[in-house]
């Protein structure tokens, strides 16, 4: 009777435990940003990816073939933000990379922050003075802090600032970026007192040393690089003191000139940056236990080498292929070091690229240039006219235009009126698509989709007065390479890839936002939704 009940006990006692084995969470959730991943990069080089890599994620995960960006401006900052927070500007605050301070005039960086915390790693500010304080609301790794008690554990790496520290949130236990002048990992006092062991020991390898020792070759020979533009042609871009934008880059030469910040535009910052993400999960022990940890990699590199040669380059293919390896190599570590069936990971990007504007032109395809410069010098003398003397606009970023509000009123004028004026004016420029006043967007719900995106990335007292759009694939940056940051498919079209635990594979061909990523990463991992989300849930499950 005795031996029989203290069976059961075992045996209820085991049941118990192996309910307990099966947690509803991943140990770990692992967010993976590309900086500029057009989403057709996923297809141009199809036949030279690996097995292991983006096709492993394609094949094995849920693949959204629909995902954009809803909002403007598709810039870094804001991305990475609407990924997290799963909301757009309006509402998280990162109201672009930089935007211009209301009360002083003057442009505030995303996460500047040199009054409240101090550079660690570094006695610069400039580079580490940084903290997420200017994002309003909470990310996938606050709310799983709270949930859990402040047992998981959340980190942040990339080669930005503003990408490691705005994925990893407020409660972070740290977020790492790169030092152009020491090439090592720093932090701010925002998350830590001195850099922990791992980060010292990471920045004692001198990893950026090593990577810039040796010419940028191409990987595989150059002559099958046949889905890109010859190597030599007129819309690339060149490093400092490079005679000519093909290869082999010499990058132990061309160091001199461009310090150890050149490991960015390199495909080599995407190897140090999955080093980075290996030495985090080590150092930090994450995804060890059933208590769910986050980790936020983002690589930034390819934004850089994006910006400089185009999406027609081969320097961009390289780069992509080498990426394709370095994904394949922190699946392969996730699978040993946290089990095959433990981590959930989601893939995306924080915006698309345009095409050379010049290479557009070539091809027939309407393309060009602008430069706010001239458009708000000439907006300036109109108003003069109109208005009287006065410093009317005190900016224009994210191409928005800012009003002088405190001398508008001053003067008593009615800054709704003001705003239809300037709007119709800007739209008789050459190139302007159109011009919306921010009062239409505030009051309004906007119903075509430009204004809905304008609506969605415009922030009430951080964003301007006037969201100027121009017409498609016009510009502002050089004749050669490339940039982003507006609502035409080229920069809101993005890969959206989840992965892993809980994770129903196949291809989706329906509407998905940027901001379904968090509500749907947080429903997959039985975790608070962010609290501001406004996404939806993709049904993936
Ligand atoms: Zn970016
Ligand atoms: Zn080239
Ligand atoms: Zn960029």
């Amino acid at each position: 009777m005795k031996r029989t009940i203290f069976l059961s006990a075992i045996s209820i006692f085991s049941f118990q435990f192996s309910i307990f084995a099966q947690s509803p969470h991943p140990k770990l959730i692992v967010g993976i940003v590309v900086d500029q991943m057009r989403y057709d990069y996923l297809y141009k080089y199809w036949d030279k990816y690996g097995n292991d890599g983006l096709k492993k994620l394609m094949k094995g995960g849920a693949v959204f073939k629909n995902g954009h960006y809803n909002y403007i401006p598709t810039y870094t900052a804001p991305g990475h933000c609407s990924i997290y927070t799963g909301t757009t500007p309006a509402v998280h605050g990162i109201a672009g990379n930089d935007w211009i301070d209301r009360i002083s005039g003057k442009s505030i960086y995303c996460t500047s922050d040199s009054l409240e915390v101090t550079p660690v790693g570094t006695s610069d500010k400039k580079i580490a003075a940084h903290s997420p304080r200017r994002q309003m609301v909470t990310t996938i790794g606050d709310e799983l802090k709270i949930f859990t008690n402040f047992k998981s554990k959340v980190v942040g790496v990339a080669l930005k600032d503003r990408s490691s520290i705005l994925p990893a949130g407020h409660n972070a236990n740290g977020a790492y970026w790169y030092d152009n002048t020491t090439g090592g990992l720093v932090s701010s006092s925002f998350y830590v007192k001195e850099l922990p062991v791992w980060v010292t020991k990471f920045n004692e390898k001198k990893l950026a040393d090593a990577y810039l020792s040796k010419p940028w070759n191409t990987l595989l020979p150059i002559e099958t690089y046949t889905e890109s533009f010859a190597d030599s042609n007129k819309y690339e871009g060149l490093f400092k003191e490079e005679k000519k934008p093909i290869f082999p880059h010499d990058l132990p030469a061309l160091r001199k000139a461009n310090g150890m910040g050149l490991l960015r535009e390199t495909p080599f910052g995407n190897t140090f940056t999955k080093e980075m993400a290996i030495a985090a999960i080590e150092g930090e022990g994450l995804g060890l236990d059933n208590i769910p940890d986050l980790l936020a990699v983002s690589f930034s590199s390819p934004d850089h080498i994006g910006h400089k040669y185009g999406p027609q380059s081969v320097e961009v293919e390289d780069c992509y292929l080498r990426l394709d390896l370095e994904i394949a190599a922190l699946i392969s570590y996730l699978e040993t070091k946290v089990g095959k069936d433990n981590f959930l990971l989601f893939l995306a990007a924080d915006h698309g690229a345009s095409q050379n504007a010049n290479y557009l032109s070539d091809q027939k395809i309407p393309a060009g240039h602008y430069k706010p410069k001239e458009f708000t010098d000439s907006l300036k003398a109109m108003m003069a006219q109109r208005y009287g003397a006065g410093d009317w606009i005190i900016g224009y970023e994210n191409d928005q235009v800012y009003f002088n509000r405190p001398l508008m009123a001053s003067r008593r004028m009615n800054p709704e009126e003001v705003e239809n004026v300037v709007a119709r004016w800007i739209e008789t420029r050459p190139n302007v698509h159109k011009a919306i006043p921010s009062h239409v967007l505030r009051n309004g719900a906007a119903s075509a989709k430009m204004e809905q995106l304008a609506q969605n990335g415009l922030h009430p007292f951080r964003s301007g007065d006037v969201t100027v759009i121009m017409n498609f694939g016009y510009m502002e940056w050089a004749e050669t390479g490339t940039t982003h940051g507006t609502s035409f498919t080229y920069d809101t079209h993005i890969p959206m890839i989840f992965y892993g635990k809980g994770v129903k594979p196949g291809e989706y061909l329906q509407a998905a936002n940027i901001v379904d990523i968090a509500p749907t990463i947080s429903t997959i991992a039985n975790i608070p939704f962010p609290g501001a989300a406004t996404g939806k849930v993709l049904d993936i499950k």
